[in-house]
């Protein structure tokens, strides 16, 4: 189990590599281990989700890309078909600032 220090330890890190330049694109595998949740928000349809990779794994397989999973995780988002950009769902990684 992972205290809550570590947790947001790990996102910290996560979310650096996701932006390095040049950083192929990581899948549920690359952070299999490292990783224990994934924490998914919508701004726009004020919903918050939390998933284990794990589970995301079993549900998806390990070379499901990160940046695929908030699209996954909000198929039923009711903002999910809107015509204005400005009513679109928003759903992304939460910031942990
Ligand atoms: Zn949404």
């Amino acid at each position: 189990m992972s205290k809550p220090d570590e947790l947001v330890e790990d996102h910290a890190r996560l979310r650096a590599e996701l932006m390095r330049p040049g950083r192929e694109i990581i899948t549920l595998g690359d952070i299999d281990g490292r990783v224990t949740w994934l924490e998914i928000e919508c701004e726009r349809c004020k919903r918050y989700g939390r998933f284990a990779v794990a589970r995301l794994i079993e549900s998806y397989g390990r070379r499901f890309t990160l940046p695929s999973v908030p699209w996954a995780k909000s198929q039923d988002c009711p903002h999910r078909r809107a015509n204005s950009e400005f009513d679109r769902c928003g759903a992304r990684f939460k910031d942990r600032g």
